[in-house]
């Protein structure tokens, strides 16, 4: 309930499964001693925003407000917050609170903290359910708020919350960032496009594996991928196979690992950061042969998240992204469930009229 001194806002929810987003107005707690207060310039559409408001994975509560891709500009701050001034450019990502004094919290590692808050549908201490970007203000603890790099662009940057870390974080963590080493990517698409980015900026040298042959083009020529394999081309598999360090797998469609597996050197690694809604099938000696890894990353913890987005400003790193007003964001949604986006809708809220008329 709101009360006295709560802020009012206004964002777009989605009020049932059918996903349908429309005007909604709600209220975030006033500005805590240890809070910041900006208002919302943009918010990048993650595909997991569409899984949230048709209740893919079946928690979703209702009504709920999408976003953590968000970036704004600081309007007011508690008076214990250090980290950033009224003015300043901040973004938000996928989390806004954790517990803070777990093993994982004390390594930095929030996003793998057993309490952690989301940023969106997650329930508060209050009570209260937690609402993202697709709103003009934000509320949230200084913790969990990263300062912005000056020379990173706001609205190409805000992918980068979610899809830029997600991608960062396992190439770094599973030795992917060193130069020389062969990374594969498969599927090109949000995540996928800032994998190969990143990679390339690590100096590595970078396979983008595909169904899609149509995509050779745009992943060495617009990406900056050193090759291109289809998967679907048993010869060009059989070509490539024991060759890579790694492959990050983006993909969130059922899909088969094995290959993949067999792409990777003794001792290689497969990391998935896509999340199909059915099991994979894994055949052991694919891995017991080789000592060869399967593994998993979600997102990554907010030092390494702020460590990311300075990295990407001095490489200058940024998503592809077709920039939308609010009112195209159903539009937008079909089209990201068919795919047809390169590679990230970012909303223009500060620039849009989100109030029901
Ligand atoms: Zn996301
Ligand atoms: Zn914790």
């Amino acid at each position: 309930m709101a009360t006295e001194q709560s802020v009012e806002v206004f964002g777009w929810a989605a009020r049932d499964s059918s996903g349908h987003l429309s005007p909604f107005s709600f209220s975030r707690r006033a500005t805590g001693e240890n809070d910041v207060q900006f208002k919302v310039l943009y918010c990048g559409i993650c595909r997991s925003d569409l899984h949230a408001i048709q209740n893919d994975w079946g928690f979703t509560q209702y009504p709920l407000v999408p976003g953590h891709e968000i970036v704004g500009e600081v309007t007011q701050v508690g008076s214990n917050v250090k980290k950033v001034k009224v003015g300043d450019k901040v973004g938000v990502g996928c989390l806004v609170g954790s517990c803070r004094s777990c093993q994982m919290c004390a390594q930095d590692l929030e996003n793998y903290c057993s309490s952690c808050t989301l940023t969106c549908g997650s329930l508060e201490s209050d009570g209260n359910l937690t609402q993202g970007g697709y709103s003009d203000v934000m509320v949230a603890n200084e913790h969990f708020v990263l300062r912005w790099p000056d020379n990173l662009p706001l609205h190409a940057g805000a992918p980068l919350l979610c899809a830029g870390i997600t991608t960062y974080s396992p190439l770094k963590h599973f030795g992917l960032d060193k130069p020389g080493i062969h990374v594969g990517v498969v599927g090109l698409g949000g995540l996928g496009h800032v994998a190969v980015k990143f990679a390339k900026a690590f100096g590595a040298n970078v396979t983008v594996i595909s169904t899609s042959e149509s995509k050779k083009e745009e992943a060495i020529q617009n990406l900056g991928a050193d090759a291109f394999l289809a998967s679907n081309d048993p010869e060009q598999m059989q070509a490539a196979a024991g060759t890579m360090d790694g492959i990050i797998d983006t993909v969130s469609a059922v899909h088969p690992i094995m290959p993949l597996i067999n792409l990777v050197k003794t001792q290689g690694k497969v990391i998935l950061v896509g999340a199909p809604d059915k099991p994979l099938e894994l055949n052991s000696f694919g891995i017991i042969v080789g000592r060869k890894t399967v593994s998993g990353s979600c997102i990554g913890g907010i030092k390494e998240t702020q460590e990311m987005l300075e990295f990407a400003a001095e490489n200058n790193i940024v998503a592809d992204v077709e920039l939308i007003k609010m009112d195209y964001v159903n539009t937008a949604m079909e089209r990201l469930s068919k795919g047809d986006v390169r590679y990230r809708f970012v909303i223009d809220v500060g620039n849009s009229p989100l109030k029901s008329t």
